[in-house]
């Protein structure tokens, strides 16, 4: 496939030195002591809200206790794909345990307009063969997704076992009966002999800590419960007729804010844009699925194609002759980059090498998107406050056809809260901006997760403890240490999935699919071998975090420098007890040999049958 070109040309000519010294001056105006305290979680008069779900009733029901051979702490994708695996290793004694009222994780609570997936659906949907498949376009809509997963859900039989409306606060080994006993708000006590938790990067909504916020007597909400009876519309209906009298502000300008700001900006009678960091913005062309394209696809294809998108978005390059077939933002630079050695017919090259070239193609790729901004938004104030200062990947990069050309809109009025470290201040009335107070009826919080902040503020469980009493918040306080990323000494029969200690790759979903399917083969040994704890050993956990550090790839230079954000944990260094400068990433410790070398890893330990490095005990219970 031959990629579109770009809308704005790269540019060529750029001062480094230069521009590197302006990112790092941005970067220091926007670092905030307050590190993750500068959130706080939704309590007081934002708990109601958070807690409760604005898009079905919770219904009352009675306290349960049961007994299962799995709990899945979960019911979004990977949760999902947790039900999924189990299923297809022949245990079905399990239940999806989950806050929502559905299945769909994150496409079941966010319902802002204009929610769509930022990755292209062929890779991010998964199953797509198996379940017969094809999504409308490249990038779905979020209710497409949403339905998707529940498709996916009914296929594999989780919705008669799952609890909805269900909000795990605590998870407890007992070692008296070798299960984890989970207490819910529903008054639950489920005893399960396994735990996995598949509870997301973004499940738990954070606000600014913006003083005054209390004060405010205007409609507030975040964009991850919103309010359409207050704007009007529905997500399939994105229509918010009843702003065109309200005066609307929005905090953030992430992924999440542009693409909600287009259609608040249609609507709303005044639209202000709160931004710290600009984010990067380029073209999207969402493309309806062409029917001839998708029925000359051979079997393989969603593998064929994901693979290709690791090689160009994680691992940098592509092949000798391999095409680029997902051909978007995300895959520029490797695109780029391959094309520039394809016309020196592939020397072979150093990582330094290939490092130099690639921050030299980040600056230019940088440039090229501050220039679409210039191209695009006629106020040149405007534009100048629009326009990205870090390197690519420092934040979530994304497209979108519609933001910038909002800020055209004479309803529409960007404010640079960069300067304070974030909007001033709030009134009873609205929001303070240079010490001027600008009068809102409603303000929205496109403020973002818990993602890299601790894990208690991150999982939203109370009390979290595995073997005599010891809670995982502080066995994980400085650092995670676990056999694979997947299980961690003294909590027997708990699994994780997510980032923590194993192989990246660059479609999320895959990743996840991949973790269940190792965890569902240790459950099905261990239930087939009559074992009623299985958990690494101490020794064979210290070889793995020995292992992995010793072959990572050291990413502490970049995370720091870059703009502080939700990726590095606002910029908060932390020095472990041996005196290392580390940086909290959001995709955790990654294994340096790459996504392949893990998945054969894993493979060659499965292979040889001995579940080598686990703890198993029998016959306690
Ligand atoms: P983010 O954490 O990316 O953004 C939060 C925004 O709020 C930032 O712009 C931040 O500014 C701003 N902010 C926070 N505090 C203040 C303050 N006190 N004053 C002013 N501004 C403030 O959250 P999002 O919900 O946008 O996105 C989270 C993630 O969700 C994405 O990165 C992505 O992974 C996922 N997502 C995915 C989508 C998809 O298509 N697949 C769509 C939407 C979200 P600053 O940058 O300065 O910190």
């Amino acid at each position: 496939m031959k990629c579109e070109p770009t809308d704005v040309p790269p540019v060529e000519n750029i001062d480094i030195p230069a521009m590197r010294e302006k990112y790092r001056r941005e970067r220091d105006k926007r670092l905030n002591s307050a590190g993750q305290k500068q959130y706080v979680q939704p309590v007081g008069d934002f708990e109601e809200a958070y807690a409760g779900d604005p898009h079905m009733p919770v219904l009352p029901r009675d306290p349960i206790t049961s007994e299962i051979d799995v709990a899945i702490l979960g019911g979004g994708i990977s949760g999902v794909l947790a039900g999924v695996e189990l299923n297809k290793a022949g245990i079905s004694n399990f239940s999806n345990i989950d806050h929502a009222g559905d299945f769909g994780g994150v496409w079941y609570w966010n319902r802002y307009p204009g929610i769509q997936c930022d990755n292209d659906a062929y890779c991010y949907l998964p199953l797509l063969e198996e379940m017969g498949h094809m999504p409308a376009s490249k990038f779905s809509e979020g209710w497409e997704i949403y339905e998707y997963v529940q498709s996916i859900a009914r296929r594999f039989k989780l919705y008669d076992k799952a609890l909805f409306h269900t909000l795990v606060e605590g998870v407890r080994w007992d070692e008296t009966i070798q299960r984890w006993r989970i207490a819910t708000d529903r008054g639950d006590d489920i005893r399960a002999r396994f735990v996995i938790m598949a509870n997301g990067l973004l499940n738990i909504p954070k606000l600014p800590g913006i003083p005054g916020i209390h004060d405010f007597r205007g409609k507030m909400f975040h964009t991850a419960r919103w309010e359409y009876d207050y704007t009007g519309g529905d997500w399939k209906n994105q229509v918010l007729d009843k702003l065109v009298d309200k005066r609307v502000a929005i905090v953030g300008t992430g992924a999440t804010a542009i693409q909600a700001i287009p259609h608040l900006g249609k609507y709303a009678k005044q639209l202000y844009v709160l931004q710290r960091t600009p984010s990067t913005v380029d073209v999207r062309r969402n493309t309806p699925t062409d029917p001839d394209w998708a029925r000359s696809l051979q079997p393989g294809w969603q593998k064929e194609r994901q693979v290709n998108f690791h090689r160009a978005a994680m691992e940098g390059l592509l092949r000798p002759g391999e095409p680029d077939l997902v051909c978007d933002f995300w895959t520029e630079l490797a695109r780029n980059l391959s094309a520039q050695l394809d016309a020196e017919g592939w020397p072979a090259i150093t990582p330094e090498e290939y490092a130099a070239r690639r921050e030299v193609m980040d600056y230019q790729v940088m440039e090229r998107l501050r220039l679409r901004v210039e191209a695009i938004v006629r106020d040149r104030d405007t534009a100048e406050a629009l326009k990205p200062w870090y390197r690519f990947l420092c934040k979530r990069p994304l497209s979108n056809e519609n933001y910038l050309e909002t800020f055209n809109l004479p309803n529409v009025k960007l404010v640079d809260v960069s300067g304070t470290k974030g909007v001033e201040g709030m009134t009873e009335k609205g929001f303070l901006a240079g010490g001027v107070e600008h009068e809102i009826d409603c303000m929205i919080f496109a403020s973002g997760f818990e993602v890299t902040s601790d894990l208690d503020r991150r999982w939203g469980i109370g009390k979290y403890e595995g073997r005599n009493g010891l809670s995982i918040y502080d066995h994980w306080n400085e650092e995670y240490k676990t056999l694979h990323g997947i299980m961690t000494h003294n909590f027997p029969n708990q699994f994780f999935v997510g980032y923590y200690q194993g192989g990246l790759n660059a479609t999320t979903t895959l990743q996840y699919g991949r973790q269940c399917h190792h965890i569902a083969y240790i459950i099905r040994e261990a239930l087939q071998r009559g074992v009623t704890a299985v958990e690494p050993s101490v020794e064979a956990q210290a070889e793995w975090v020995q292992h992995l550090r010793s072959t990572a790839i050291d990413n502490t230079q970049w995370v720091r420098e870059c703009t502080p954000s939700y990726f590095n944990n606002e910029g908060e260094a932390q020095l472990t007890s041996s005196g290392v400068e580390k940086y909290r990433f959001y995709l955790g410790e990654a294994y340096g040999p790459g996504w392949d070398a893990f998945e054969k890893l894993l493979q060659d330990w499965r292979d040889k049958g001995d579940l080598a490095g686990l703890t198993l005990t029998t016959g306690k219970q």
